[in-house]
């Protein structure tokens, strides 16, 4: 690991100021950060911990939804009694991700900006765009058993490995951030990770030193919310896919899926009436979709994985 500075900051202000240094980083619950240091993937030179900044409560919103502090443990989050009552698709999503000791230390923004899990991206003595720009892509006509089908490049296949997001793409999050002005911002959840295009190593809409303060949830969605994670082995591994639904007592439903893109992936083409069948809204949500020899099964599991959740949704109604 290469040295580093650090400092604890206590206001959000000191936090934004501190991480306009070269090279700063903002650290919380460090579940990601630090593995990727120690294996010299991210080098930072300076470390901002943002654990005393106060952003560690839940909120009702004047609008009746509410709003999440960057720093709300994964643990906290799902057990709010508001969040299993009114967004129980976001509690699934968070209790299928990772261990109880990992979801102790990880943290809302964390779990946003948590990297991929591309082995090659791993493994420094592969080339990888991702880390490093330009060097090429390992994956491509490599292992690419648990890469991404759709909103991939030419330059990088990688999946998104939050199921976080995933509930939250599904459920219209804003991200709210503030900068070392002061300058805030509300970013849609659907704008905030970008696509690999030519430049995979950017993978979100966050400037240097934008520091997430929380996430907020519009009003909740009636009816019944679906968290069904596939995975190689029951539990503390990331989804080969996953699908998040509403199946809304308005007759509407709406799907976000994670393990096939490089961002939590939503269509408004596979949305719509709750009776649309499983096939239609596979087909839709998979339109474009390109494969490789290796994960060409994932649109087949897409596709079973809705049939699950529809016929699961037949004995419901
Ligand atoms: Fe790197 Fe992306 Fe290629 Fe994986 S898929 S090796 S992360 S460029």
């Amino acid at each position: 690991m290469q040295s580093f500075t650090y400092e604890r900051p206590s206001t959000v202000a000191e936090a934004a100021k501190a991480a306009s240094r070269p090279g700063a980083r903002f650290i919380a619950g460090g579940t990601n950060l630090i593995d990727l240091m120690k294996l010299q993937i991210e080098t930072p030179r300076h470390l901002v911990d943002v654990n005393r900044l106060g952003l560690d409560r839940i909120e009702e919103t004047d609008e009746g939804g509410l709003r999440i502090g960057a720093l709300v443990r994964n643990t906290d989050l799902a057990a709010d009694r508001r969040v299993r009552r009114d967004y129980a698709v976001l509690t699934r999503a968070l209790v299928s991700g990772a261990s109880g000791q990992l979801r102790n230390k990880a943290t809302t923004a964390g779990n946003l900006l948590q990297r991929t899990r591309c082995p090659y991206f791993y493994d420094t003595t592969k080339p990888c765009n991702k880390r490093q720009p330009g060097s090429g892509c390992a994956a491509i006509g490599g292992f690419s058993r648990n890469l991404a089908v759709l909103g991939t490049s030419e330059a990088c296949i990688a999946t998104h490995p939050s199921d976080m997001a995933v509930a939250m793409r599904l459920l219209d999050a804003t991200v709210e951030t503030v900068d070392a002005s002061g300058a805030t911002r509300a970013i849609p959840i659907a704008d905030f990770h970008r696509l690999p295009g030519d430049t995979p190593e950017r993978e979100h809409m966050l400037a240097a030193g934008e520091l997430i303060t929380g996430v907020v949830l519009p009003r909740p969605i009636a009816g019944r919310h679906v968290y069904r994670k596939v995975r190689d082995r029951a539990s503390y591994a990331f989804a080969v896919i996953s699908v998040a639904a509403i199946f809304g007592r308005d007759g509407n439903a709406r799907y976000a899926f994670g393990g096939l893109a490089p961002k939590p992936w939503r269509l408004a083409a596979a949305e719509g009436a709750t009776s649309r069948g499983h096939k239609a809204v596979a087909e839709a949500a998979l339109n474009g979709a390109k494969t490789t020899p290796q994960n060409a099964y994932k649109l087949a599991l897409t596709e079973r994985t809705l049939a699950a959740i529809h016929a699961e949704q037949g004995d419901a109604a």
